[in-house]
């Protein structure tokens, strides 16, 4: 497969980096999913803004216009035969003398770009639901920021697989945050929850997305801090993210969520998913 790496588009297996790139050294650098459904990219603006705010948040410069980007990303996913794919951009401060503080003379971020074909979730996990184990969340205090520097939640991703778990839903001081690599969300009495965005939480393309699928519904939908008790106690729970689309959790530590089955919030926001990605 063809790759973009800093102006060019070369086979993955020749892309090659200086070892004191600070995305390596220190993992000093921002990324970004953005899914690809029949050729069309899905809510590219929104993965785009998102991109732009992280970058902002940790002062490298934005090396791309919004069109641009959008031309960068259209020539790697055109040289791919997948028609869905799952496209993946990531930004680094660049290449500098190795030191903590931001280099003192100018550098230029490191750009890269790569594909792959989109892998969902298969029809058994749609239909059954996923288990999933809690954790203390152990990561730092800006979540908001799509960082590379995923340690925190490379070793959760772990945690859930040594749990025989599909993920690992967050708590911190007793309040859920999120998933390792998604967003967690909590039905009670037809309501249907996420905890605040802030700097907690990444603030997933799909929160504002099911958001407005619940609007469409007339599902109620309410965001706020939500307690330990109250996950465990929910009618349902699911997870969302670019690759899960939006995922059931059937159960949570080894207990059912509900009647351990996928219920009717998550039928619902799942029928309107799949209907969102074909228009
Ligand atoms: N939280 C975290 C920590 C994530 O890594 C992701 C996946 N990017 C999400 C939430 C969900 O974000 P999105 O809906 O944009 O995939």
């Amino acid at each position: 497969p063809l790759v973009y790496l800093n102006g060019t588009l070369t086979p993955l297996s020749e892309a090659r980096i200086p070892v004191l790139d600070r995305g390596f050294i220190f993992g000093d650098g921002i990324y970004e999913v953005v899914p690809m459904y029949a050729r069309k990219l899905f809510r590219a603006k929104q993965h785009l803004a998102r991109l732009f705010r992280s970058l902002k948040a940790v002062s490298i410069t934005n090396p791309h216009s919004e069109e641009e980007w959008m031309a960068l990303i259209g020539k790697v996913a055109h040289a791919h035969p997948s028609d869905d794919q799952l496209i993946y951009l990531q930004v680094t401060r660049g290449v500098a003398k190795r030191g903590h503080a931001f280099p003192k003379e100018a550098v230029t971020p490191t750009v890269f770009i790569m594909t792959n074909p989109m892998t969902l979730p298969s029809a058994q996990a749609v239909e059954n639901g996923v288990a999933c184990v809690t954790m203390e969340d152990k990561r730092w205090l800006h979540c908001d920021i799509k960082s590379i520097s995923l340690l925190g939640n490379v070793l959760a991703a772990q945690y859930a697989v040594e749990h025989d778990a599909a993920e690992v839903i967050q708590f911190r001081d007793g309040w859920l945050s999120e998933g390792s690599s998604s967003n967690v969300w909590v039905v009670k009495d037809g309501k249907m929850m996420a905890p605040p965005r802030d700097e907690l939480i990444l603030e997933g393309i799909r929160y504002g997305f099911i958001e407005e699928l619940c609007a469409a519904r007339g599902i109620p939908f309410e965001s706020r801090r939500i307690s330990r008790e109250e996950v465990m106690q929910a009618d349902e729970v699911m997870l969302s993210s670019a690759s899960k689309e939006v995922l059931a959790v059937a159960s949570i530590d080894g207990r059912p969520v509900g009647d351990g089955r996928p219920g009717p919030v998550f039928r619902a926001l799942h029928a309107a998913y799949v209907e969102a990605r074909k228009a």
